[in-house]
């Protein structure tokens, strides 16, 4: 079988925890991540004998505000029920999620395909649950391990989404999780820096076998990873002649492969109760009553049409609300400039750094100084580069931060203009006369040499365009 007549099929199923002030169920502090094990607890969220769950209404209210945003149904009637498996982070031996009635039916994602045209992946539902306990392992396999439970997490409010299995590579599952989260994190219900608050499974096959679950993957790369390392042992299986078995398998994160797992439990092992402590929920007539706020498409269109930028700069700039917000702290000062400054540079030296967006945020103004001298041409545009890096170091480091102007005059990096070098750039040209004959024959690019030269002579404080101006001038062009 040919490489192209391969067809990947992915379905996602995505577990978002709600940023409540509470847990689901219970009044515990749902801000657990800085505190001992089993300190936020009591007898609601441990199960003991006797205990009532009482509905948190701010996490139907968040996971309503989703469901309108992503165009889901809501129906009459959503009902909790109790899945019973066992489990030992799962204190009561079930879970109390929705089964057969959720909160939301259908809704979609848009996302763009592969060749980066507009693509809608369809959801199935939207329910929510409480999340578990969390196990920690100790110890390895030589020393006496053991395991210990954290019951901190249990109950913290959960939204399971379920995708149709209608995503085709992992870059578009990777595209659809930078979506949702974007999304989440415009409407405000979820804060996607908190450790595991996004988990997912991914079921993929190759069209024509059978499928494979890939069990919690807690990372947005995880994802692509685990489903790209999936796709080549799953090719290379069917290639050799070999058959796709149904199981589950868990990816490991260190390795970037995905090892099996027991086989699956199928649905029918789950038994769902209907959930006798909580009563049916209404909410049909409150979906009409919840505002949203602007979301990441309103926002890239309007980008485009009141700051007149490009779309994939638009695109990138509203894919993170905290970017977006910054982008319109620094337009006033030029929005073009502003908005390729931030989306191709900034955001490559913050990745390079492994530093957050909001260790700048407070700094905007700092940045916006950097701007303003790109653009009145006090500093050439690597001069700038040089700046910024400088600028982000002095941030990292906790240093006192010295502002761009300071650091133009520190390291003497003032733009110069033309008449200043001259003398340069006629000696680098009489020391270098081949390049030059080959530009006078026609050569296309022979003359960059001789620019690259002149801007290292300067130290960047000279501007190629108008070193290349000169030049021709030099030579009577
Ligand atoms: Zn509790």
């Amino acid at each position: 079988m040919a490489e192209e007549n391969y067809v990947v099929v992915i379905g996602l199923e995505v577990h978002c925890q709600l940023d409540t002030a509470s847990k689901l169920f219970c009044g515990c502090s749902a801000d657990f991540r800085a505190d001992a094990p089993n300190t936020h607890v009591c007898p609601v969220c441990l199960g003991l004998p006797g205990a009532l769950p009482v509905l948190n209404k701010k996490a139907i209210e968040y996971a309503l505000k989703v469901a309108k945003a992503l165009n889901c149904r809501i129906p009459e009637e959503g009902e909790f029920c109790r899945k019973n498996y066992f489990y030992p982070d799962l204190v009561k031996a079930y879970q109390i999620t929705m089964g057969d009635n959720p909160l939301a039916l259908g809704g979609y994602i848009e996302i763009e395909d592969d060749a980066g045209n507009p693509k809608v992946v369809n959801l199935t539902r939207i329910h929510v649950e409480e999340d578990p306990g969390r196990l920690v392992h100790m110890g390895n396999k030589e020393r006496g391990h053991y395991t210990l439970v954290d019951y901190n997490r249990s109950g913290i409010p959960l939204i399971e989404m379920v995708t149709e299995p209608e995503l085709c590579s992992p870059k578009e599952a990777r595209r659809l999780l930078n979506k949702l989260r974007a999304t989440l994190e415009y409407l405000d219900v979820f804060d996607p820096e908190k450790e595991g608050s996004i988990r997912v499974d991914a079921n993929i096959s190759i069209k024509g076998h059978e499928r494979v679950e890939i069990k919690n993957i807690s990372s947005y790369k995880g994802v692509e990873k685990a489903l790209t390392f999936e796709i080549t042992r799953q090719k290379n299986l069917i290639r050799r002649g070999g058959t796709i078995s149904r199981e589950t398998r868990h990816f490991q994160e260190g390795k970037g492969t995905t090892t099996s797992a027991r086989s699956k439990e199928t649905a029918n092992d789950y038994r769902y109760f209907p959930e006798p402590d909580l009563p049916v929920i209404r909410v049909a007539n409150w979906i009409d009553n919840i505002a949203l706020p602007e979301l990441p498409d309103a926002r890239r269109d309007r980008f485009m049409s009141q700051y007149g930028i490009a779309v994939n700069h638009a695109r990138t700039l509203t894919g993170d609300l905290h970017l977006a917000e910054f982008y319109e702290l620094v337009a006033p000062v030029g929005a073009q400039i502003a908005a390729s400054w931030i989306a191709d540079i900034l955001i490559g030296e913050l990745n390079y750094r492994d530093m957050p967006l909001s260790k700048i945020t407070s700094h905007a103004g700092q940045f916006k100084e950097l701007i303003v001298l790109v653009r009145d041409q006090k500093i050439t545009d690597k001069a700038g580069v040089e700046v910024l890096r400088v600028w982000l170091d002095s941030l990292g480091q906790g240093e006192k931060i010295e502002s761009p102007g300071a650091i133009v005059e520190r390291l003497g990096l003032t733009r110069e203009s033309g008449e200043s070098f001259r003398g340069i750039v006629e000696t680098i040209l009489a020391n270098n006369p081949q390049p030059v004959a080959d530009h006078k024959a026609g050569k296309k690019g022979a003359l960059n040499f001789i620019v690259g030269q002149v801007l290292k002579e300067t130290k960047g404080k000279s501007d190629p365009r108008e070193i290349h101006a000169m030049i021709a001038e030099i030579l009577g062009e």
